[in-house]
């Protein structure tokens, strides 16, 4: 029960002049309930892999599975395996197209044929889970509504289709430090209570050190790493500078303190885990 991708491949615009191989034999397992950060520079082939996990891409060469069925394969069972998976797109307000943000939410929903009562609770359940008040916002344009707003009603559309898994490409791009921690707190929240797998693909470490249980670093195509982001961000930063890269901000500074000469922990990848250890260096000094 997971999403598999054995040896895959990709190459955008084969056999032209634009020829571009954006992904070389990637092997990758993710499991159910895992919370998985993806990051890599621009053009590394983030969005080209994540892409390929709801089936949207196919692979040029190899094959993706989600719960033992091939994506690609022919019939429902691999429609109904691709829905497993939902996808929140870079950008995903660019998607919007209905005259009212009710119906733009419910266009998953209503494509599953699910009936209109629970049509309904997938609406307000999405909207619950982006901060929108239903009875505010349902009946209005959703081109009416800030850029901040309008990313919330692409990701309720997401989240009222209740995947399995959920893939979200750089959600909190563009939007203000509010607006983030919103979004990013109630992604937290639907992996720990209801098991959801997470896949983010996010460029800001902090965010990533402080939600993933496991990091994957890509780099011209490949997987260059895969692990905890403790491990990750504490011994492998020569790696990590050669997939150009950085650690989180908090764990570069500390490793500026301890080079300095006070013995903190250079492997603290949030705030609150540097002032512990900064704290406990000078007490440990003060003896
Ligand atoms: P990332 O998300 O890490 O920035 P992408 O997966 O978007 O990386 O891109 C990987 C490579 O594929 C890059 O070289 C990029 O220029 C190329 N690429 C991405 N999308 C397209 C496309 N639609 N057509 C042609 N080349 C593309
Ligand atoms: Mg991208």
């Amino acid at each position: 029960m997971s999403i598999i991708l054995t040896n895959i491949s990709y190459t955008y615009m084969p056999g032209t002049p634009y020829e571009q191989k954006a992904l070389s034999n990637v092997s990758l397992t993710i499991e159910p309930g895992e919370f998985v950060g993806i990051i890599g520079h621009t053009g590394s082939g983030k969005s080209t892999l994540v892409q390929h996990l709801n089936g949207l891409l196919k692979p040029t060469v190899g094959s993706v599975t989600v719960e033992h069925i091939d994506l690609h394969a022919k019939g429902d069972a691999a429609k109904k395996a691709r829905r497993k998976v939902g996808m929140v797109f870079q950008y995903p307000e660019h998607q919007l197209f209905e005259e009212t943000i009710y119906e733009d939410i419910s266009f998953g929903p209503r494509n599953l044929g699910l009936d209109p009562d629970e049509v309904e609770r997938r609406v307000r359940l999405g909207m619950e889970f982006v901060g929108l008040d239903y009875d505010t916002f349902a009946k209005r344009s959703p081109f009416r509504l800030s850029g901040g707003q309008m990313r919330r009603v692409a990701i309720a559309g997401v989240i009222a289709l209740q995947p399995d898994y959920l893939v979200l490409d750089e959600p909190s791009a563009g939007l203000d430090p509010r607006g983030r921690d919103e979004i990013f707190s109630q992604v937290i929240n639907l992996h720990q209570t209801t098991g959801t797998a997470v896949v983010l693909v996010s460029h800001n470490m902090e965010d990533i050190a402080r939600m993933a249980n496991r990091l994957i670093v890509m780099s011209s195509g490949q997987v260059k790493l895969d692990g905890s982001p403790e491990d990750i961000f504490r011994n492998r930063k020569e790696d990590l500078a050669a997939a150009g890269v950085d650690v989180p901000p908090v764990t570069s500074l500390m490793t500026a303190i301890k080079q300095r000469g006070l013995a903190v922990d250079d492997g603290a990848l949030t705030v609150e885990q540097a002032v512990q250890s900064i704290e406990a260096a000078i007490k440990g000094g003060q003896k």
